[in-house]
């Protein structure tokens, strides 16, 4: 009774309602969000080797081999960015086990990860499929609303606010997850000459971004956006967050051909010219050509590990139909036994689908679309007609259903 007529305040550290996140009532007493958060870090200190080691077996436990088989099951080729990545993940959380457990000498650096690839390749899906099988919070964030500080967009710290929700604002969980950073080649400086304008949405974001990857103590506004000064902040480690960057670099093998061919002059031998793989010039990425796109060195040196994703081609494409444990037409199937349906593919339609993505150059993302665009009828019709029990698509069907949908929608998607 007493405790209603006192104004609430922390019984720890004395810090109003309006100073804190949350107030949370005891039975006679309160304690705030930071405080909680403190005692959280003081347990996990004093348990120190049990509790947190318990909690990194649970990430570390996994062998690169292992991580990649995992992978595996969801993800279609991809073999060397699946293995770099394997390792790269495998590294960070083994530095954060070591980081908890021992004070060596040799401290293992950070491995941020810079994936390349042609969009609708995986590379978004090969970072959330890690994180998932490492139970880690992981947020997506897309690097083209980014702004520097001051201006229209969102600052670099809304990055984290991502992270934070993800996990449910548990800080120290929050720690150790994964951020993937799509189209980081959307922040590349856009011409070579420091201009008299300000690049404030390209080489300004790389700035802000350095710090961030590279491990301090970031204030995140709890709900985002930009940060206005009488916003409460959550101070975040990004010490053990490991940045994951994806980007499409369009035009980039312009620049690898180019390196390639200025390298072949000279000394270099003819053979290693015939030996180029020329329809994926993608897989002779180096750091520099990331830097002639216009990523600041500061940055490229931040995410020491680069590694290339694939064109996906016809059997590529036809497996993402088919194998990974949540393929599209899995879950076509699942959708129809919901309704007691036996759904059946016929073969000839997955060729049929895989065909026309190509055709659109649609990749892997218009897998979907074109099923979507095969399906719906049925979707739709099916749930009202109880007498059915079994559902053939056969290519003469695939295709008149195909052909019904506007085309040039799909083409767009
Ligand atoms: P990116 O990030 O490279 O633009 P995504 O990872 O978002 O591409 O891929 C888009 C969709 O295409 C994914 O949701 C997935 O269904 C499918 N996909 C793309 N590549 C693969 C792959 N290698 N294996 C399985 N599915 C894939």
């Amino acid at each position: 009774m007493a405790k209603q007529n006192k104004e609430s305040r922390c019984s720890f550290c004395g810090s109003g309602k309006q100073d804190t996140l949350m107030l949370i009532e005891g039975l006679d007493a309160f304690i705030c969000d930071k405080c909680v958060a403190q005692a959280n870090q003081l347990l996990v200190q004093e348990l120190g080797s049990k509790k947190s080691k318990g909690l990194d077996a649970s990430v570390t436990l996994l062998k690169p081999l292992e991580i990649k088989q995992h992978i595996d099951q969801y993800v279609i080729g991809q073999d060397d960015a699946k293995k770099v990545l394997s390792v790269a993940v495998y590294n960070h959380y083994k530095r954060l086990s070591q980081k908890v457990n021992q004070e060596d000498e040799v401290e293992i650096e950070k491995s941020n990860i810079m994936l390349v690839g042609e969009t609708g390749t995986g590379k978004t899906l090969l970072a959330k499929t890690i994180a998932k099988i490492l139970h880690v919070p992981f947020c997506i964030c897309d690097a083209t609303v980014l702004t520097e500080a001051g201006y229209v967009g969102e600052d670099v710290e809304s990055i984290l606010t991502r992270l934070l929700q993800a996990a449910d604002y548990d800080v120290a969980s929050a720690e150790r997850g994964i951020v993937y950073i799509d189209e980081v080649d959307k922040v590349a400086r856009k011409s070579d000459n420091p201009s008299i304008t300000r690049d404030v949405s390209g080489e300004g974001v790389q700035q802000a971004l350095l710090k961030i990857l590279e491990g301090t103590v970031v204030n995140v506004p709890p709900q985002g956006g930009r940060k206005h000064p009488d916003q409460k902040m959550i101070p975040v480690n990004t010490n053990n967050i490991l940045f994951i960057c994806g980007g499409a670099f369009d035009g980039i093998e312009r620049k690898i051909a180019n390196r390639l061919r200025t390298q072949a002059v000279g000394y270099k031998v003819k053979k290693d010219d015939e030996d180029l793989d020329l329809k994926n010039l993608y897989k002779y990425i180096t750091p520099q050509d990331l830097k002639s796109f216009g990523l600041i060195p500061e940055l490229i040196g931040r995410v020491p590990v680069l590694t290339h994703l694939n064109p996906l081609d016809k059997a590529a494409l036809r497996n993402i139909l088919t194998e990974p444990k949540n393929s599209l037409l899995r879950q076509y199937v699942k959708l129809f036994e919901f309704e007691g349906v036996k759904l059946i593919f016929e073969d000839d339609v997955l060729d049929f689908i895989v065909d026309k993505a190509m055709e659109y150059k649609l990749g892997a993302r218009g897998l979907r679309s074109i099923c979507e665009a095969i399906m719906l009828d049925a979707m739709f019709d099916i749930p009202s007609d109880p007498g059915v029990k079994e559902l053939n698509i056969t290519l003469d069907y695939a295709v008149e259903k195909f052909e019904k949908a506007d085309f040039k929608k799909l083409k767009a998607a």
